[in-house]
């Protein structure tokens, strides 16, 4: 009996010692893409509670400022193709043909129904088989909204669920006179997100935008680096001085199958020995690429190349994945 509760505490504290070092072994997090974007339109309130409902770890929320300067909770710097703006405000369009989120007022904003997502040149929704283009009655809404609303349901249902801001297009909001990262920090600290315990993580494609977030604005929050073009999969050193995590395209970790079997590039492994912990985009269970099945590609991706999270329009689907792995 003796060495049978030996054996047991050796294994513990090998397994706990190894977690440390690898910084592996931690529990794998569900980010609600956009909400539960595959079933509600994206960025609404609704789709953000039905997250909430399926027990994610952490919710999403994409930033663009309005013109009185309120982070709007929207994918883009535009709206044309998720809002009626062409419909109630025909001549608020910009030489481009595009309406700019950052020329109206929230007040203006809010007079907007959002839809599910569609190309406005041809009007077809993006997704055939998600929540019907213009049924419904959704609208625009703020970073505050949306962190009362989980804050509420967080105390309502004893929950303690994160959200997962996104500083959108620094560059273009620099250029229009905008602070949007001093505007969203201020806001995450006075609704109580000032350190990496407290459930928020801040994602940003720009690295430069977030090596300022963290070396000049000296937030400590969670930072996560976001990874878009193949030549930035090489500057992880330069990430890690930074940032907490990466979050990389599902397909810069996958190389090629060979004899039926995934093999994987150094990027999982590199980032974790940086101490990088690795959530990568976007989990769609209508838009499979080179998988049959979406159990197959979680298999592949949150288990077998050993990811610590990932991002997911159908987040119902990969909680219950997890589930059945415990
Ligand atoms: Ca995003």
């Amino acid at each position: 009996m003796k060495w049978k509760i030996v054996f047991l505490l050796l294994t513990v504290i090998l397994g706990c010692s190894k977690s440390d070092v690898m910084n592996q072994k931690s529990p794998k997090i569900v980010i609600a893409h956009r909400g539960a974007s595959g079933y509600l339109p994206e960025h609404t309130l609704e789709t953000k509670a039905m997250a909430h409902a399926m027990n994610v770890d952490f919710i999403e929320q994409d930033l663009v400022l309005s013109k009185d300067d309120i982070p709007i909770v929207i994918h883009d710097i535009y709206l044309d193709d998720v809002t009626n703006v062409s419909q109630i405000f025909p001549n608020k369009k910009r030489n481009d043909g595009r309406f700019y989120v950052i020329d109206f007022t929230f007040e203006e904003l809010k007079t907007l129904n959002v839809f599910e997502r569609f190309d406005p040149k041809t009007g077809k929704q993006v997704y055939p088989n998600r929540f019907p283009r213009g049924k419904g009655s959704f609208r625009l809404h703020s970073l505050q909204e949306e962190i009362e609303l989980i804050q509420g349901l967080n105390k309502s249902t004893n929950k303690n669920i994160g959200i997962y801001p996104e500083i959108k297009a620094p560059e273009f909001h620099q250029k229009e006179g905008k602070k949007l990262s001093e505007i969203v920090l201020k806001i995450l600290s006075d609704y109580g997100y000032k350190t990496p315990k407290d459930r928020c993580i801040l994602q940003c494609f720009d690295s430069k935008e977030l090596e300022r977030i963290r070396k000049e604005l000296h937030t400590e929050l969670f930072l996560v680096q976001l990874i878009e073009f193949p030549e930035e999969t090489k500057k992880l050193d330069y990430f890690a001085t930074f940032a907490d995590g990466i979050g990389p395209w599902y397909r810069q970790i996958l190389d090629k199958k060979v004899d039926e079997k995934w093999t994987f590039t150094p990027l999982v492994s590199d980032a974790h020995k940086l101490g990088l912990k690795v959530h990568p985009y976007t989990f769609k269970a209508d838009q499979l690429g080179e998988f049959s099945t979406f159990n197959e590609l979680l298999e592949i991706l949150l288990i077998k190349a050993n990811v610590d999270g990932v991002f997911t329009d159908f987040p119902d689907l990969v909680v219950n994945f997890l589930n059945e792995k415990k």
